[in-house]
C-alpha cells in the first residue's frame, strides 16, 4: 500500500558525498553552508505534495543519504486522506493590453498553493473576491494555502492590489492535481543502541526561508555531523510535508514508534530571534529536561515554554495516541514575528550566523542526549584509591583539578545504575560537563560500566494497545 523505494541514484550519489566531506568542513563555515543551501532550495515552489518536494529532496540528498518513500493519492493516514498530487507550470494575470501585471514566474507565493486550474477572462470585480493581501505591510505578499477546498486564488501585495484597473483580466493557472504521491523522505543513522532520536522537519513551504528552509539546513547539517561519528543512539531525520506528511510517517511507522526515545521538531531556526523551546506533551522527559538545561547554560535569553497543541507537527508525535517525546526548538514562534508567511521571510531574514547558532546548540544537545546515561561503579565497596590510577593526568593540566575530584567521587557514589549523568550533576551541584569528564575517565579506567537504556519510552498507554 505505501510504496517504499530508494532513490539509487542520489542515494549513491549521497554516499559519495559523505565521504568527500569527512574531516573537510570547520564548525564557523557551517553557517555559511547553510545559509547557501537555503538559497539553492529557495526559488523551488514546494507544496505537500509534487515535484517541489522531490526537487528539496534530490538537494538534500547531495548532503546526506536520503531513503524516499512515496504514499499514494487516497491512502487512507489514520482520519485523513493523502491528497491528490499538486504541480504548478505558471501563473499570471494579464491586463487587457497584454501586460503580465502577476507573474508566479517572479514569485511563487503569487498563486494560492494548491489552486485548482483556471483559465479565463474575468471582470475586476470577480478578480478580486480571489486575491489575498496584506494591508499592514503593503509591499508584501502574503503565503496562502488551500490544500483541502478546491478553489483558485492570486496573492498580491496590496500595493499591486491597489494598482489594478477597471479592465477585463486575463487569469491562468496552469498547475494540475492529478493521482499520484505524497513524498517524505528519512536519513537513518545507526548507533550502539536501537533506541532512536527524531529530528523531524517540514519540507512543505515555497520561498519562504525561516519557515521551513531553516530547518531543512540545520536538520541536514546535523545529520552531517552525525554520520561521521559513532553515536550511541540510533538518528531518524524525517524530511516531510507539514501535517499531512508527518501523519502518514506515522501511519507508516505506528509499530516503530515506540523506538523513539527522544525527539525534536526543528523549524524557524534562521531569524535573529532568541531560541524557544516548547516541551513535549509529557513535559517531563529527558529531552525536555536536556533542552532546558542547555539553555540555562548558555543563552540568558531564551524561553521553555509548555506544550500546546500549535505549531508544527509536535502536534501529531504527541497527540495522545502516540504522545512521543517529541518538543519543538525553534528561534521565532510562527505567527509570532512580522515575516511569517509572507514574501518578507526571504533570504534578507535568515542569517549565517544565526543558523551557525541553531546548529551549534542541536549538537550541545545531542553531545549531552548522548552522554546522558547510567553506569555503575565497578568497585563500590568503599571508594577506589584513585591516586594509583593516574586518572588526573588522563584530562590535561588545564583542568580544575578540585572541581573534578568531587566530579570523581560525586560520580562513584552515585554510579549505583539508578542514576543518570544529569541526574549526578543536579544532585552533586557540580557542572554537567565536569560530571560528563568523569564519566569518561572512569569509565576509560574500568571503574564505570555502561547501563544499556531501559525501553522507558514504553508508556502505559501504548503498551496496552499492543
Ligand atoms: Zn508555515
Amino acid at each position: 500500500m505505501i510504496a517504499d523505494y530508494t532513490d539509487n541514484k542520489d542515494t549513491a550519489f549521497a554516499k559519495q558525498s559523505t565521504h568527500l566531506h569527512v574531516h573537510t568542513t570547520p564548525m564557523k563555515s557551517m553557517g555559511e553552508q547553510m545559509y547557501k543551501l537555503i538559497g539553492e532550495m529557495f526559488p523551488i515552489c514546494r507544496s505537500i505534495t509534487g515535484k517541489g518536494v522531490t526537487d528539496t529532496l534530490n538537494i538534500i540528498a547531495k548532503h546526506i543519504p536520503l531513503t524516499i518513500h512515496q504514499v499514494p493519492s487516497g491512502t487512507k493516514v489514520f482520519d485523513w486522506e493523502i491528497p491528490l498530487e499538486w504541480n504548478i507550470r505558471g501563473a499570471y494575470i494579464m491586463d487587457s493590453k497584454g501586460n503580465k501585471v502577476v507573474d508566479f514566474a517572479n514569485n511563487n507565493l503569487h498563486v494560492l498553493n494548491y489552486s485548482v486550474p483556471v483559465h479565463r477572462n474575468v471582470t475586476i470585480g470577480e478578480l478580486r473576491e480571489h486575491l489575498y493581501t496584506l494591508p499592514e505591510t503593503p509591499d508584501w505578499i502574503p503565503y496562502r494555502t488551500s490544500y483541502y477546498k478546491e478553489q483558485w486564488g492570486f496573492c498580491v501585495s496590496h500595493n499591486q492590489y491597489r494598482s489594478l484597473k477597471d479592465d477585463r483580466y486575463e487569469i491562468h493557472i496552469d498547475s494540475s492535481l492529478e493521482h499520484g504521491n505524497l513524498t517524505y523522505a528519512e536519513c537513518f543513522i545507526p548507533g550502539r543502541l536501537k533506541e532512536e532520536v527524531l529530528i523531524s522537519t517540514h519540507i512543505c513551504h515555497p520561498s519562504l526561508c525561516n519557515d521551513n528552509l531553516s530547518g531543512i539546513a540545520v536538520a541536514t547539517f546535523l545529520a552531517k555531523e552525525l554520520l561521521q561519528k559513532q553515536p550511541r543512539y540510533s538518528y531518524r531525520f524525517v524530511f516531510v510535508p507539514g501535517t499531512i506528511g508527518a501523519i502518514a510517517w506515522l501511519a507508516a511507522n505506528e509499530k516503530n514508534v515506540m523506538k523513539i526515545k527522544h525527539g525534536l521538531v526543528a523549524s524557524l531556526l534562521g531569524d535573529g530571534g532568541a531560541f524557544v523551546y516548547k516541551k513535549s506533551r509529557r513535559g517531563n522527559t529527558e529531552i525536555d529536561e536536556i533542552v532546558s538545561s542547555v539553555l540555562r547554560s548558555k543563552y540568558v535569553n531564551h524561553k521553555v515554554i509548555d506544550f500546546n497543541p500549535f505549531g508544527y507537527d509536535e502536534r501529531q508525535y504527541c497527540s495522545p495516541g502516540f504522545n512521543l517525546p517529541v518538543g519543538c526548538l525553534s528561534r521565532s514562534l510562527p505567527g509570532q514575528y512580522p515575516e511569517y508567511h509572507t514574501s518578507a521571510d526571504n533570504l534578507d531574514l535568515v542569517r549565517p550566523e544565526s543558523l551557525q547558532e541553531s546548529l551549534e546548540l542541536f549538537s550541545d544537545i545531542v553531545r549531552i542526549l548522548e552522554a546522558n546515561q547510567k553506569y555503575v561503579n565497578q568497585n563500590p565497596r568503599c571508594e577506589p584509591l584513585l591516586s594509583k590510577r593516574n586518572l588526573y593526568h588522563t584530562i590535561g593540566g588545564t583542568m580544575n583539578k578540585e572541581g573534578l575530584h568531587q566530579a570523581l567521587l560525586w560520580t562513584l557514589n552515585l554510579a549505583d545504575g539508578g542514576h543518570t549523568v544529569m541526574e549526578i550533576s543536579r544532585r552533586s551541584g557540580v557542572d554537567l560537563d565536569l560530571i560528563i569528564q568523569a564519566c569518561n575517565v572512569l569509565h576509560e579506567a574500568g571503574l564505570l560500566a555502561e547501563v544499556e537504556p531501559m525501553n522507558e519510552l514504553l508508556t502505559a498507554d501504548i503498551r496496552s494497545r499492543e
